[in-house]
């Protein structure tokens, strides 16, 4: 019957879908931010594919990491300038009142400016606040954090939330986050999914390697 096969046809174009994310998103975890440009450059299909897979995992968890981003800033001063790296679809720029500079690697939103997020096109100490939500993807951490700190104005506030599992040692990775220029302000680990940093930048990142500043990739399993 044709209803079956049709049925058959779409669960086989889910699976397919499915293969096509996870490698996708093996790729971004383990190579580089440029290697990443360079990615989606030779192929914006694969960005929307990515993106629609990325939608269906977190639509798996209780809550939303980037609502807990939009509920910080709306605890804070809406004059607080914003850089969102890796803003996907832009909900934070939509949820909020402060004015936020989008950067991804292709345009989900007329709002975001196309950028590798290792080199964003804002002078020094531009932003009060850098939201990396979901987003620290490239291997190359270092360089986006450093690029993190370079738009900051001292004292501002960087707001990281990543996959739980990706930290081998939280305390290894914040105690890395000193030697970029941060201090930490807040840690929230209460939610099994994804975890919470807040950090203040006390001023610019020293060189030389920061040994802990490591994550996991984020592989999902096929289900
Ligand atoms: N912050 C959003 C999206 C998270 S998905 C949210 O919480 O909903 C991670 C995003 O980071 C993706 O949109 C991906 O395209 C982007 N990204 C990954 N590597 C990047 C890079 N090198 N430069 C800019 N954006 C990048």
């Amino acid at each position: 019957r044709s209803g079956r096969s049709a049925a058959l046809r779409a669960r086989m174009e889910e699976r397919l879908l499915g293969a096509r994310f996870r490698y996708l998103n093996q790729q971004l975890y383990t190579g580089s931010s440029q290697d990443a440009a360079q990615l989606f450059r030779d192929d914006p299909a694969a960005f929307h594919l990515y993106h629609r897979g990325f939608e269906r995992q977190v639509r798996r968890w209780p809550e939303r990491p980037v609502q807990r981003i939009v509920r910080y800033l709306r605890r804070r001063p809406a004059s607080l300038v914003v850089a969102d790296f890796g803003c996907g679809d832009c909900t934070l720029a939509a949820s909020v009142r402060n004015q936020v500079h989008c950067f991804d690697l292709v345009p989900l939103s007329p709002r975001v400016t196309v950028c590798d997020m290792a080199k964003v096109p804002l002078a020094a100490e531009a932003v009060d606040v850098a939201v990396f939500c979901l987003a620290l993807m490239g291997t190359n951490l270092q360089e986006i954090l450093g690029e993190a700190n370079r738009v900051l104005k001292l004292g501002g506030t960087l707001l990281v939330a990543e996959v739980a599992s990706r930290f081998e040692d939280v305390h290894a990775f914040v105690r890395a986050m000193t030697q970029l220029g941060f201090k930490t302000v807040s840690k929230d680990l209460s939610s099994s999914y994804f975890y919470v940093l807040e950090f203040a930048k006390t001023g610019p990142a020293r060189p030389g390697p920061a040994p802990g500043l490591r994550l996991r990739p984020c592989l999902y399993k096929r289900r």
